[in-house]
């Protein structure tokens, strides 16, 4: 029997490659559900030529628009609609590549109906990791990771027991101003930030990359996903952006997962685990590629890989302050609203503030609280700057 997906965000750029890899394995998976947010015109020419059993649209009249053309599909709209969606019976996997903190409830309500989610929403495991994870644990439900980095290190641990693990390594290419100096990033353009040397992305996570916020949110989403305390839990700089990620265990063995800089091949293992299938991704030509080079992590050059850390560390509602700050913050420079620097400034001033509010012991409720808590204040930051 075929694997039943529901796709969340699958008009975003993981939710197309997603899409691409459903359709190279149409013998193994059937996706019967997509959610496209504000592009009902994806989802209009999607239905078109697919079948697909149901949607959800941000906006109610754009579910109507698509009832009346396609009036075999069941539509859903809103936040109710996207807890519609992952509520349904009989479903494998929900596969979220939602952007952003409104991937987390979605998440939530999967695990709640006991469907297993492959999460590519990275906010969700960091603004709620422990959590989610605590919810996953309860229903039983499992948690695949899709992140490049963590789709390595799940590789690399698949069959070893958790105490013999002796940290985890993971690489960041340096995004696309590794080459600049601090100075140099005054000047820096969305333009400029947007052209990532090796991956090819949504444009909120080309910008994490570019400030390293990304690599920080890795981070604490392998100290989730993983159960690892944050001092086993490593970056360094390896531009080729060919070694995903590694495992070091007790003995000193390392261990490598390589490969072209594709998505398709995480998503696809996301979708495949625990086998291993063919795809149309090129082999790696490791005699071509002839050397590969790693650095260590320059805390002064990229200082939000700390602040990850930090927030990390602290746990409770701290994280989820910081991904509301950087959310909000990244926007806004999107919307050229503020400087690629301010992303930072707000960020670390976000979480300084964020103090007043942080507690350890945090429910959804307080997540959900400090999300909020966090944008509004990134939001007066950026009012003053603009
Ligand atoms: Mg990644």
């Amino acid at each position: 029997m075929r694997k039943r997906i529901i796709l969340l965000g699958a008009s975003g750029c993981i939710g197309n490659k997603t899409i691409d890899v459903i359709k190279q394995h149409e013998d193994l998976y059937e996706l019967i559900g997509i959610t496209v947010g504000k592009n009902w015109q994806f989802a209009d020419e999607y239905l078109s030529n697919n079948s697909v059993r149901y949607c959800c649209c941000q906006f109610e009249n754009d579910a109507e628009r698509l009832t009346r053309k396609h009036p075999n599909v069941v539509f859903y709209h809103g936040d109710e609609g996207l807890q519609q969606i992952t509520s349904i019976e009989g479903v494998d996997l929900v596969f979220n590549a939602i952007q952003g903190f409104a991937g987390l409830m979605p998440t939530i309500n999967a695990i709640r109906h006991h469907t297993d989610v492959a999460v590519a929403n990275k906010e969700s495991l960091v603004a709620a990791g422990d959590l989610v994870v605590k919810e996953a644990k309860e229903y039983n439900v499992n948690l695949i990771p899709v992140d490049s980095e963590h789709s390595a290190i799940f590789q690399t641990i698949n069959g070893y027991q958790h105490e013999d693990i002796k940290k985890l390594i993971i690489t960041a290419s340096g995004g696309a101003f590794k080459n600049k100096s601090r100075e140099e990033l005054k000047q820096v353009t969305k333009a400029d930030a947007l052209k990532h040397p090796r991956w090819q992305m949504g444009e909120k996570i080309t910008i994490d990359s570019a400030t390293m916020m990304n690599k920080g949110f890795e981070v604490i989403e392998a100290h989730v996903l993983f159960d690892m305390p944050y001092s086993k839990i490593e970056t360094i700089l390896h531009p080729e952006s060919t070694v995903h990620s590694m495992t070091e265990f007790n003995d000193h063995a390392i261990l490598a997962q390589l490969g072209v800089a594709d998505m398709r091949v995480a998503i696809q293992y996301a979708l495949s685990y625990p086998r291993k299938i063919d795809n149309s991704t090129e082999s790696l030509n490791l005699c071509k590629l002839g050397s590969l080079h790693f650095y260590e992590m320059d805390h002064e050059r990229f200082p939000l890989v700390k602040l990850a850390y930090q927030a990390g560390e602290m746990g409770g509602n701290m994280p989820a302050i910081l991904n509301g700050a950087n959310e909000t913050a990244v926007d806004a420079f999107l919307e050229e609203k503020c400087s690629f620097l301010d992303i930072e400034r707000i960020n670390f001033k976000v979480v300084e503030l964020g103090k007043e509010i942080y507690k350890k012991d945090s429910d959804l409720d307080d997540i959900v609280y400090a999300n909020d808590w966090a944008t509004s204040k990134a939001m007066e930051l950026i009012k003053e700057v603009h």
